[in-house]
């Protein structure tokens, strides 16, 4: 399954959306490089003009007159111009500023489930590969866009107004310009979407076996791996060399398309020249314009073309956002902090339940501990538990409501999920702790990592809370992040904690440290603990038997070891190591 992408009509509406919010500085840099553009159109007339008089005849003071008027017009046309630029570059970062920040928003929200199911290498390449291709245009193509619109047409409108019979000369490489670019803006988007999916399968073929290399040696998956890298790379090659076959046509009738207007109005101002029709200034000035179009029509074209590039990656930006959400927040709030599962299943794979109705009734305050053998479901349904994914049957609902009806924040404010997997996010100390609650103060912030012993090391931090952290910047010990992740669970408070191998990684003494840190959090809130050690079981209140995606056994340690079931059993051979 990939992530969708918008198709052009949607790219097109969310594209103008986005545009329209902007629509006063859009005007201004118009505005601004049409005067920049008409100085510049004056330098062609003037010398026309200057061709004529001297040809029937001047003075030297009316030659100096007009090379004065020269001179302003230069001055004009740069200072207009630079203007314009500097008005339309910072379109182009606002542009791009906000582009950025509204994915970012999409794609903290999208559902969790959907993106484990597209896999995380399509969601990379839209965010690196994808937004890079954008942020180009916005920064510089629309401005240049804008720009080259504006003085194409104020071009050809100013050599129409000096003489339109000769004008009529540089029409004669419009069709083959119409054609060849119409031409290749129909097969250019298809190739070019399919340019960014390659590139994006090379990024999710790399990244996982970068990430899973142990897994891929220890099953000695390295030719298949190998072969799979080479197939994602050979189809990006070719994808690439079709996007450059049609770029290299392009080019090649774009020169021809300016080589043969200039000729024509050369050749047909002679002819009007001698029959009388024309002035020798006219043409003059319109062979110039002939010219003088060329740089802004070849920028304006290869921007084209760059747009083209960037409306697929648009497409597949804009394409996050179209992801179905798998719930839709009501207005219901809890009456309670009861978790209740009933009849819980779950599929990966539409027709294969790996859970098979399970109930469970939470007691408000409980350690339940969830132990079974490997595979069996249990850290599916902690994910229930913690609302991550919508079971695909059954429900589970927190005083009353369920848990997919809750808003996000809402919803962590009752219960959270705790892995081993956590994140150190570029920022400083305090921007980490944000997270969890965008209003805390320095105090608060303090007051959360001293319930997770973790107040010692920050002070003496030389920055303290401001210490920037993250890749780049100071780097945590896999220990300090995650008391930074349970600090953040502090903030956040939720009533319920669902822990799956929250400590099972780290070395043990990091770990007997992180486990105090951990049963501060843990106090006084209600606990399943999905258990690797049987220890952990030992000490809840009630444990639960998970086996083949069902609740096979349900009791206080002691009720289950004199029951002589799975569990005794479990616990038996447990003490035996
Ligand atoms: P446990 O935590 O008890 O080891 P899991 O909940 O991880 O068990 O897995 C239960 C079943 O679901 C297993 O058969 C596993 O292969 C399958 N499973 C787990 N995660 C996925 C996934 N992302 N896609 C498909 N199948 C999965």
């Amino acid at each position: 399954m990939r992530l969708p992408v918008a198709d052009t009509r949607t790219t097109t509406r969310q594209g103008l959306a986005f545009l329209k919010g902007h629509a006063g500085q859009l005007a201004v840099v118009v505005l601004v490089q049409s005067l920049a553009a008409v100085a510049a159109l004056a330098m062609p007339w003037l010398l026309g003009r200057l061709v004529d008089s001297v040809a029937t005849g001047t003075t030297a003071a009316e030659v100096d007159r007009t090379a004065l008027w020269l001179v302003a017009a230069v001055v004009a046309q740069t200072l207009l111009a630079a203007w314009a630029h500097r008005a339309s570059l910072v379109l182009g970062e606002q542009l791009f500023a906000e582009l950025r920040e509204d994915f970012l928003r999409t794609v903290t929200h999208l559902p969790l489930s959907t993106v484990e199911r597209a896999g995380t290498g399509d969601l990379l390449g839209r965010t690196t590969n994808d937004i890079d291709r954008v942020q180009w245009v916005l920064r510089f193509g629309i401005p240049a866009l804008l720009v080259g619109a504006t003085t194409v047409a104020l071009t050809y409108g100013a050599a129409f107004l000096v003489d339109w019979q000769v004008a009529i000369g540089l029409l004669v490489g419009l069709p083959l310009l119409w054609w060849s670019a119409r031409r290749y803006l129909r097969k250019a988007m298809p190739a070019y979407l399919a340019d960014s999916a390659a590139f994006a399968d090379i990024n999710g073929v790399v990244t996982e076996n970068v990430e899973q290399a142990g897994t891929v040696d220890a099953l000695s998956l390295g030719r298949q791996r190998r072969r799979r890298s080479d197939g994602a790379m050979a189809d990006a090659w070719h994808w690439e060399v079709v996007t450059i076959w049609l770029r290299v046509h392009l080019f090649r009738s774009l020169e021809l398309s300016f080589v043969l207007p200039l000729g024509a109005v050369v050749v047909w101002g002679a002819f009007l020249i001698e029959n009388d029709l024309a002035s020798i200034g006219a043409v003059t000035t319109v062979a110039l314009y002939a010219m003088q179009v060329r740089a802004p029509f070849t920028e304006l074209l290869m921007w084209i073309d760059e747009l083209q590039v960037a409306a697929a990656s648009l497409a597949r930006i804009f394409g996050i956002s179209l992801v179905e959400p798998d719930r839709t927040a009501r207005d219901e709030r809890p009456r309670g902090a009861e978790l209740t599962a009933r009849g819980v299943r779950y599929a990966y794979v539409e027709g294969k339940d790996v859970l098979h109705g399970i109930d469970l009734d939470l007691r408000p305050g409980e350690r339940l501990a969830i132990v079974g053998p490997s595979g069996a479901g249990k850290s599916t349904f902690g994910r229930m538990l913690a609302g991550i994914h919508p079971p695909t049957g059954g429900s589970v609902t927190v005083g009353g409501v369920r848990l997919v009806d809750l808003p996000e924040e809402e919803l962590r404010r009752q219960v959270a999920l705790v892995t081993q997997e956590h994140h150190v996010f570029v920022g400083t100390l305090a921007d980490n702790l944000r997270l969890a609650d965008a209003g805390v103060d320095d105090a608060g912030m303090r007051r959360a990592l001293d319930a997770v012993d973790a107040l010692d090391w920050v002070d003496r931090l030389e920055d303290g809370l401001q210490t920037e952290v993250g890749s780049g910047s100071l780097e945590l010990t896999p220990a300090q992040a995650q008391q930074l992740a349970l600090a953040r669970l502090v903030l956040l408070d939720p009533h319920t904690l669902v822990l799956d191998e929250a400590t099972s990684l780290l070395d043990p003494r990091a770990a007997r440290h992180l486990e105090r840190s951990l049963s501060n959090v843990l106090a006084g809130r209600t606990v399943v603990a999905i258990a690797h050690r049987l220890h952990t079981a030992h000490d809840a209140d009630r444990v639960a038997v998970v086996e083949g995606g069902r609740i096979v056994e349900l009791g206080s340690h002691d009720e289950l070891v004199a029951a002589g079931g799975e569990y005794a059993a479990l616990w038996a051979s447990w003490q035996q190591d």
